[in-house]
């Protein structure tokens, strides 16, 4: 919900009952409620763009950690194997799997990689108050990309085959494996501290 506004009067419209409302002035972690049947109406994160950046970047380097480190290490019979995210990809790959291939690291290490740097893009400037060369377009895009973030499918894959072959092999969990993990929950977190209202604010004040 963000609307492009000229004007200090602008509108918002409640998302639920599509009651209209001049935009309200909000103070950091307020929220405003529909007075009619109760939806948030827009609200100002607590954090700002402070805490969304700090967690960007704490994504991007756990995305460094997941691809640099083994992600598993499998011992069958005396046989140790360690396998990394993109050798498990390359794997894929080379037995013919290739859409799975393209899937696995779109959603896991493109979409993640994508996001976490497009928003460092349009946050870092915003954060000395300058705005991003086409930082409307940039930010939109971001918003597209989201859904294939996808870690958190990834992760639930791995934990099945880990259980899967826990009779057959001995497996150990690489550091790639906790920074996945932690991943997960980085990108979560910088979704739900993203103040979106307050960025197309910026963006849209600045152009
Ligand atoms: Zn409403």
């Amino acid at each position: 919900m963000h609307e492009t506004q000229n004007n200090a009067e602008a509108l918002i419209a409640c998302i639920d009952c599509d009651q209209l409302y001049s935009k309200p002035w909000l103070q950091k972690g307020e929220k405003a409620l529909c007075s009619n049947c109760g939806a948030v109406l827009c609200e100002r994160k607590r954090g700002g763009i402070d805490l969304s950046l700090a967690l960007a970047l704490t994504c991007l380097i756990l995305l460094l950690l997941a691809n640099v480190f083994p992600l598993l290490r499998m011992s069958i019979a005396g046989i140790v194997q360690e396998g990394s995210l993109m050798t498990g990809i390359v794997e894929m790959y080379k037995q013919g799997y290739w859409e799975i291939a393209a899937l696995v690291f779109i959603v896991t290490i493109l979409a993640p990689l994508a996001r976490a740097l497009l928003l460092l893009y349009v946050l870092i400037p915003m954060r000395f108050n300058r705005l991003a060369p086409r930082a409307a377009r940039v930010f939109r895009l971001l918003e597209t990309l989201s859904p294939w973030a996808m870690t958190e499918v990834f992760m639930l894959g791995i934990l099945v085959a880990v259980v899967k072959m826990a009779d057959l092999a001995t497996l150990q969990p690489g550091i790639a494996l906790y920074s996945f993990a932690a991943l997960m929950l980085f990108v979560a977190a910088t979704d739900a501290s993203l103040d979106v209202d307050n960025i197309w604010e910026k963006i849209g004040a600045a152009s």
